[in-house]
């Protein structure tokens, strides 16, 4: 057996405290449903609970997350896979982009989380795919949809000054997705039931946005003879969004950004050929 590849004290979680939060005292603070085919976005602040809800029926969400005060810093969905798992579920993290390397938010309830991995490798909430684009399709069907999850998220953030530059790579939520023998993508129709949910926690101050795929639980091929337009198996996604109570934050802070100061070599270190050290002009230790 084979470790994973990332290990160490910064990857270590207090499931405790997480677990305290799911199951404590909350105050419901914003809640509204995404229709069908389309994308919105809201804030979540830091400390506060978000919960999606497949409200009537299974539906794949496209989430992206951004930190509300600089939106540079956003979920880095390759990342995650490597430091979390490929599939997130309670007690995984969604962490951000460089130079700043913390968690975006940590999950702490799915009632999807038995699920998988199912007969053919199948598991929920996917970070191995990406959000279904108009692009991709132009190029393999010859046709233009305009309701694709890029495209709602695109129209989703607009409010917030963001763009289609800032829409990126998702967690698609309620997916079932897997890799098959020989190494390809897969998706399955969503296992959700009305009333499934996927909670996390906010680690600082997001800006959340979620497309309602249009292909609704990919229950419908998307090629092929039975390929056809799958708006009968679209459903909304319920948001919800609630205030924890304070006792239940005791001693948690914002995660810092991360500590390497950036330097990247740039500023080049003064070589010395008469020895074997070299001395940084920052004036650090020979190394
Ligand atoms: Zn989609």
């Amino acid at each position: 057996m084979v470790e994973a590849a990332y290990q160490g004290t910064a990857l270590e979680v207090d499931r405790a405290f997480y677990r305290g939060i799911a199951g404590g005292e909350r105050e419901k603070v914003d809640d509204f449903e995404i229709p069908i085919r389309s994308g919105r976005a809201w804030e979540v602040p830091a400390g506060h609970v978000c919960r999606l809800v497949t409200v009537d029926g299974p539906q794949v969400g496209d989430l992206n997350v951004w930190n509300r005060r600089n939106p540079r810093e956003r979920l880095w969905a390759s990342r995650t896979r490597q430091l979390q798992r490929a599939h997130v579920s309670t007690f995984d993290r969604l962490w951000s982009t460089l130079p700043y390397l913390r968690p975006l938010l940590t999950v702490t309830s799915d009632t999807l989380a038995d699920h998988g991995p199912d007969s053919d490798g199948g598991r929920v909430h996917d970070l191995l795919g990406t959000r279904c684009d108009p692009y991709v399709n132009r190029m393999l069907t010859g046709e233009d949809f305009d309701y694709h999850c890029h495209s709602n998220l695109v129209r989703a953030v607009a409010p917030y000054g963001l763009t289609e530059f800032d829409v990126h790579d998702v967690l698609n939520v309620f997916q079932c997705t897997g890799l098959t023998a020989d190494d390809r993508y897969f998706m399955k129709a969503c296992p959700a039931r009305p009333g499934d949910h996927f909670e996390f926690f906010a680690e600082q101050d997001l800006l959340c946005a979620l497309s309602t795929c249009p292909g609704g639980d990919l229950s419908v091929p998307l090629w092929g003879p039975d390929a056809r337009d799958p708006i009968d198996v679209c459903h909304p996604i319920g948001v919800e969004v609630y205030a924890v109570d304070s006792a239940l934050l005791a001693g948690w802070r914002q995660p810092d950004v991360a500590a390497y100061a950036g330097g990247h070599g740039l500023t080049a270190p003064e070589w010395d050929s008469t020895t074997t050290e070299c001395h940084d002009p920052a004036g650090h230790d020979g190394y």
